[in-house]
């Protein structure tokens, strides 16, 4: 396999978290910005249509790849799906996922708020992934760093994982 099946251990849907963690008794609260820099951060933190997504599936439309679904409703609602076959991509933040890459530093006030929270984005991930898993899904997960570095490299691995699961 050419694919690069790399594990969910670093990938948060934010707001999806934030969500769930609605619902239970030990909600995390989100201390205010530090910094204005971590506060651009949080504020550009989207969880639709972020910048390398839109740019990852210009890419696959330009190797004719459009059979895709964004969002679609399996745990953890990944990025792009293929239902068919059964295989969907995760783009993950550098920030939010703590990309080994980029190795941004954490936040320096709130150090306790920003290790926990990394430890149940961690934690739900695992899960979320297995729970795909379950199901039949085979995950792809991407850095946004990697991605905005050479999208099309990332959509050309893509397109070979696709050939080697067909629908
Ligand atoms: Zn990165």
């Amino acid at each position: 396999m050419t694919a690069n099946y790399t594990g969910l251990i670093d990938y948060v849907q934010y707001m999806n978290f934030a969500t769930d963690e609605k619902s239970q008794s030990n909600v995390l609260r989100s201390p205010p910005a530090s910094s204005r820099a971590v506060k651009a951060v949080m504020q550009a933190n989207r969880w639709k249509d972020t910048k390398p997504e839109i740019i990852l599936r210009k890419n696959l439309r330009k190797l004719g790849i459009t059979g895709y679904r964004l969002y679609w409703p399996i745990p953890g609602r990944p990025d792009i799906a293929f239902p068919g076959r059964r295989i969907c991509i995760l783009v993950q933040g550098c920030f939010w996922h703590r990309c080994p890459h980029c190795k941004l530093p954490l936040p320096r006030t709130n150090a306790d708020y920003w290790i926990e929270k990394f430890k149940r984005n961690t934690e739900r991930d695992i899960r979320k992934e297995r729970e795909r898993s379950d199901l039949g899904w085979i995950t792809l997960v991407y850095w946004e760093c990697e991605v905005l570095r050479d999208p099309f490299k990332i959509a050309m691995k893509i397109k070979e994982a696709i050939k080697l699961r067909p629908a």
